[in-house]
């Protein structure tokens, strides 16, 4: 691998932050190049991933990143770099902005992304927009949409700093392949550069948790208040289990309880496209079809039918969703057994 001293490092691209988590990488690096090869592309510039670590070792799945859509991949490499602690991991990415001078830094919408990129912007005096689902150029300029805050309408924004930076929803983009391998590259920092972080792990103990597949399940079935109470939840993973289904909803229904707020569809949760998407009782206001508007194939079970979500399915179901979902639970238990 090309050894390039942070002095020298190329400038006016697109960086992206390729997050590593337990030594793998988060697939949501990879959806966020998605968009930005277009940007860059449009731009003439070239795209990069940025990854920190402690060696290149420590990388379980270095052979994906042959295959990604970067042009170059970058890695900032040292022990301390093991773990990651914010001010730390934001201390090195704002030293490699103020040598790289990026046009463009985006970062994916995970916790750790939602932590680096305000930090980072914060300290260079940068704008940042938060959870854009779109990155387009036009006029030579990054122009990113988001639908804002409690009102039916996609706001379209444009960073007034340099370089551009934004979170970008998970679960907004496919993950495409590259034609050619990226060119990979290790940033030397300085001898003189502090690696003092004031967070001190003493242990860490990683917990089993369970990866949603939400966002990128064939099947999503979303409950919304419609759907009433808790039980009918349940029934929902009933039938989830039947067809093989991710089971998500609302933004209500997660505050109420029903289910888990990491279950959340929408600009708060996470964006799902699904080949078949049916929503139980949703009335289908921007801030959830902002994250399930990429379905291949929607279906909407309403009482209303002026509901926006049942306008915009290919198939509705104008009933009681409670009473359609039994039915549904019914014949399919019929077919399997
Ligand atoms: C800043 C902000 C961020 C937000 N982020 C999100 C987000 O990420 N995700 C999200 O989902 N929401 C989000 N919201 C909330 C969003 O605006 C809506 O309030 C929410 O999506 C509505 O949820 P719902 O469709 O379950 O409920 P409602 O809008 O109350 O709709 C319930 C639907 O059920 C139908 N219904 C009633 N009874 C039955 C029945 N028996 N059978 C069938 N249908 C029935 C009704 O006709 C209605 O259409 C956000 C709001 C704000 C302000």
């Amino acid at each position: 691998m090309e050894k390039i001293i942070l002095e020298e490092v190329p400038q006016e691209n697109i960086l992206a932050y390729g997050e590593y988590f337990q030594d793998k990488l988060h697939p949501s690096s990879l959806e966020i190049l998605t968009p930005l090869k277009e940007v860059s592309y449009k731009l003439g510039k070239r795209l990069i991933l940025v990854i920190l670590g402690e060696e290149l070792d420590s990388f379980r799945d270095l052979k994906i990143l042959k295959k990604i859509l970067a042009d170059e991949v970058w890695f900032i490499l040292h022990p301390e770099l093991k773990h990651f602690r914010e001010d730390l991991y934001t201390k090195v990415l704002v030293k490699l902005i103020e040598n790289s001078k990026p046009l463009g830094f985006f970062f994916p919408a995970t916790l750790r992304g939602l932590s680096l990129a305000p930090r980072i912007a914060g300290i260079l005096n940068l704008g940042l927009c938060a959870h854009v689902n779109k990155i387009e150029v036009e006029n030579s300029q990054i122009i990113m949409s988001r639908p804002t805050y409690g009102e039916n309408i996609i706001a379209k924004l444009v960073c007034k700093t340099i370089p551009v930076m934004a979170t970008i929803s998970l679960g907004a983009f496919s993950i495409k392949e590259g034609e050619k391998e990226p060119l990979f590259r290790e940033i030397v920092f300085p001898e003189n550069f502090s690696w003092k972080s004031s967070i001190k792990i003493r242990k860490v103990n990683y917990t089993k948790k369970e990866i949603l597949p939400l966002s990128s399940a064939k099947i999503v079935l979303a409950g919304g208040r419609g759907l009433k109470r808790k039980e009918n939840f349940l029934k929902l993973f009933e039938l989830a289990k039947l067809i093989s289904a991710e089971v998500g909803g609302t933004r209500p229904v997660c505050h109420e309880g029903f289910i888990e707020d990491k279950r959340m569809i929408g600009i708060s949760g996470v964006s799902v496209k699904p080949k078949l998407y049916i929503g139980f009782g949703i009335s289908g206001a921007l801030q959830h079809t902002a994250g399930m508007e990429q379905s291949e194939y929607i279906v909407a079970i309403n009482i209303d039918k002026s509901a926006p979500l049942v306008k915009m399915a290919n198939l509705a179901l104008i009933g009681d969703a409670e009473k359609i979902l039994n039915l549904l639970i019914e014949r399919l238990k019929k077919e399997v057994s």
